[in-house]
């Protein structure tokens, strides 16, 4: 098993970060990727390689282009009239006409939907090679292997398609996943996702397609973020009418309550019968995490694994969240080695 991976990702400076000269924690941080890269590294059964460029088209199939545009540029025209600093909005287009500001402030508040995302210098660099990573691991799934894996950073889960938030700037699996289509002739996918929070943005992205399957496991939205998007009557809307799923769970779910909700999903996929599987996959997830609130055991993650692995569907495995930095690498050749197996 292949695992893609660039150090690129650490032009997204985020353990830095100040706001109006305080420091402003983001738990999303480049010693994530590199716990996990090292835990891959030292596992005989998968090398790491660096992603190839595929360009923008790629990204432009799911993104919508006048929002590529604002996320490449926005911090050098901030800089510009401000000098130089993390890009935060300060206002939100909550509830609003639809019209969209001319404004950089404006623009800022229009295409976040929330605050802890800021952009820095190195942002779009980072993002676009995590879309890279995320286009070449379909790549190779696409040349016929039966799994790879995407060391993707930033994350790319909560993106939709002219919207960042939730340390999501590009969608990742969602590229991964329109590439896979395009190189198959608009074949059916399948996206599981289990990270701990809600894939809002790649839910809001396939929302109308009917030949790209969501089906995510999260934190109820009552409980927790994204708060406004993961109800279980969220299905779809016209031709995408009941290919979205959503599995709300409560706070301190248990492996049996996990893996209950997971076979559950898995069966969706089993009878969509996908060419192609793409999961997002999130540690945080588990017990202890800093950010979530389950209680998924190492044993749980390993069976959660398995069966996933179980489904005989070539996957592309997209990195999201987990923030516990000395239990992350462990966590991804957890869930990773019944996969690698299994090629
Ligand atoms: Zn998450």
């Amino acid at each position: 098993m292949q695992t893609v991976y660039t150090e690129r990702h650490h032009l997204h400076t985020t353990d830095r970060v100040l706001l109006e000269g305080h420091p402003f924690t983001v738990e999303e941080v480049p010693a994530r990727a590199e716990a996990i890269l090292t835990a891959v590294q030292s596992a005989a059964w998968t090398a790491v390689i660096p992603p190839t460029d595929h360009g923008l088209d790629p990204i432009l199939a799911v993104h919508d282009a006048e929002f590529v545009h604002f996320l490449r540029t926005v911090y050098a025209e901030s800089a510009l009239r401000w000098g130089e600093g993390p890009v935060f909005p300060w206002t939100f287009a909550t509830r609003h006409t639809g019209r969209k500001p001319r404004s950089l402030a404006g623009l800022a508040g229009y295409y976040a939907f929330g605050f802890g995302s800021p952009i820095l210098v190195g942002t779009w660099e980072a993002a676009y090679w995590s879309a890279q990573s995320a286009l070449t691991a379909a790549d190779l799934v696409q040349a016929g292997a039966s799994v790879a894996y995407a060391l993707c950073r930033p994350p790319g889960h909560h993106a939709a398609a002219d919207l960042y938030g939730g340390f999501c700037y590009l969608n990742n699996a969602a590229i991964a996943a329109r590439a896979l289509q395009a190189g198959a002739r608009g074949c059916r996918v399948a996206i599981l996702d289990v990270d701990y929070h809600h894939g809002n943005g790649t839910q809001a992205i396939f929302y109308a397609d009917p030949t790209v399957i969501y089906c995510s496991l999260h934190a109820h939205p009552d409980e927790d973020y994204p708060y406004y998007w993961g109800e279980a009557d969220e299905r779809g809307v016209g031709a995408g009418e009941g290919s979205n799923w959503n599995w709300p769970l409560p706070r301190s779910t248990d492996d049996a309550g996990y893996l209950a909700a997971l076979d559950e999903a898995l069966a969706v996929i089993r009878a969509f019968a996908p060419r192609f599987l793409v999961v997002s996959v999130g540690f945080d997830i588990m017990t202890g995490d800093e950010v979530g609130c389950f209680d998924v055991t190492a044993a749980g993650l390993e069976e959660i694994g398995r069966r996933v692995a179980a489904l005989e569907i070539a996957t592309v495995v997209v990195q999201e969240g987990g923030y516990v930095l000395e239990r992350l690498g462990e966590y991804a050749v957890t869930f990773l080695r019944p996969l690698a197996e299994r090629e």
